[in-house]
């Protein structure tokens, strides 16, 4: 989410006259779009200002900025921690940024501007986008959950729901842009719908996703186990260009645990979601969250997340100790467990996890994978000469650039090759390719352009496939 946000940054301040500064050279505003999700946010941001104080000394004009859940969380203090700081902003008001940078250096003073709730929607605002190939699109913004270990409902606001027309127009126009991969973006993804009462919104829209021309991939993140219904796994598996894969936040366990931290489905209800899934999409890999040493997890707890883990046959799982986040109610829960006892369950669940990830990626040796080419995903490529691509099920495989090769392999191109090893963390195909498709994603990253939205909303809250032209008359265009 944080991600696109500065995407939506990057595009406002382009559309107000900004240039991107050179890789090298001192730039003349630094905007930090923070996260309080992370540990030790407020100290890395703290940390970061105090490097730059020296820098924007010597560079008159200099203009700092801080926007983001911890701007939110923080406000005023920043400015009273780190006077030099120019701009604060919050999650709400984004679209402010270049007024509030020009306001400050108008009155030569410090301008802090957060607003209790959402001003425009971010999506409306226009966007600088990455990636020639693949694109966010957020449906909604916010969370009506109230999880005990989350800052996010507190700085994020409640659920807000985009109307299907502009998500669908949003999607049109990155794919008339050559995108071929767009991933649907909400704090609960699948609990889209909600705000305009109708609980099969989501699935609805990944079929409507479906129908459009040259949209290759469509994924999304992240779904909450209690909205996730039976019309989003049929949706999933009947609609061609949505991929199978899902990523399915656990947290815990233990049904006692999940209760603790306000996750309303119970253990069964999870693994009986997954089982679903398989059924329906038995290539489908699954990858999931989860917290460790919440505050009161005993041993027994924590053995009941690892029989989960061992049933959920996770291909992936992003594991997280507990640490408090001041704001969250589980930070003032008793049973905060010691350092060493949250490392050592952790530990154990890492090396479980990885065994059941490489014992899952054993069994695609041999396979044939469509991917789609990546870039920079690959650290070691340079090394051993291979590229990157990504899996329809989302997985990381380094490919031998060797075979059919239409003049060259791009990112955003799409190979389609054999895996002949497996690791816990990625694949490898050292074969020939058996096939290479120049697409325009690639043609647009060998030529360094990237899709620009203009974030004009348009579109009708309806489903199904978006008007014609709509990309033309949002004036979509690099
Ligand atoms: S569902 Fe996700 S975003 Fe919402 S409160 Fe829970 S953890 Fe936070």
């Amino acid at each position: 989410m944080n991600v696109h946000d500065s995407e939506r940054l990057s595009g406002m301040l382009e559309e107000a006259g900004y240039v991107r500064a050179d890789k090298d050279s001192e730039p003349d505003v630094v905007v930090f779009n923070t996260c309080a999700v992370r540990e030790n946010a407020d100290n890395r941001l703290y940390g970061n200002l105090g490097h730059l104080r020296p820098v924007k000394e010597s560079h008159p004009g200099m203009q700092i900025a801080v926007g983001g859940c911890l701007a939110q969380k923080d406000r005023s203090e920043i400015t009273r921690r780190a006077p030099w700081v120019d701009v604060v902003f919050g999650t709400h008001n984004l679209g402010s940024l270049p007024t509030l940078l020009e306001r400050a250096r108008h009155n030569s003073e410090a301008e802090v501007e957060i607003l209790e709730s959402l001003d425009v929607f971010p999506s409306t605002l226009p966007a600088r986008r990455e990636s020639a190939y693949s694109g966010w699109v957020s449906v909604s913004v916010g969370c009506n959950n109230t999880c005990t270990f989350c800052i996010v409902p507190s700085l994020r606001g409640k659920e807000k729901d985009r109307r299907p027309g502009d998500v669908l127009n949003e999607v049109q126009a990155l794919v008339d842009e050559g995108v071929l991969e767009v991933t649907l973006l909400g704090q609960n993804v699948n609990a889209y719908g909600s705000e305009f009462g109708d609980r099969l919104a989501f699935g609805k829209l990944l079929r409507s996703c479906g129908e459009i021309d040259g949209l290759e991939r469509v994924r999304f993140t992240s779904p909450h186990p209690r909205d996730f219904t039976d019309d989003v796994i049929e949706a999933m598996a009947e609609t061609p260009n949505v991929c199978h894969q899902l990523h399915m936040p656990l947290q815990s366990g233990s049904d006692r645990v999940l209760k603790a931290m306000r996750r309303s489905y119970r253990s069964e209800r999870f693994l009986n979601i997954l089982r679903k899934v398989r059924t329906a999409m038995p290539d489908a890999a699954i990858t999931t969250d989860i917290i460790v040493g919440f505050p009161g997890e005993t041993e027994e707890d924590f053995e009941q997340t690892l029989e989960v883990v061992r049933e959920a046959r996770f291909s992936s799982a992003f594991t997280f100790q507990y640490s408090k986040r001041p704001g969250t109610p589980a930070a003032e829960l008793p049973g905060q467990l010691p350092k060493e006892v949250v490392q050592e369950r952790y530990d154990r669940l890492v090396a479980l996890q990885n065994e059941m990830s490489w014992e899952l990626n054993k069994e695609l040796v041999g396979r044939e994978v469509e991917l789609l080419v990546a870039e920079g995903e690959g650290r070691k490529d340079t090394e051993t000469r291979r590229l990157t691509g990504r899996a329809r099920d989302g997985r990381l495989v380094h490919f031998s650039p060797e075979g059919p090769i239409d003049r060259e392999i791009r990112p955003g191109d799409i190979v389609h090759t054999s895996i002949t090893r497996a690791a816990p963390h990625h694949l490898v195909a050292d074969g020939e390719i058996s096939a290479h498709r120049r697409t325009r994603a690639g043609d647009h990253w060998e030529e360094g352009r990237r899709p620009k939205t203009s974030g004009v909303s348009l579109g009708l809250p309806s489903f199904g496939k978006p008007a014609a032209e709509p990309a033309a008359e949002q004036g979509c265009a690099c």
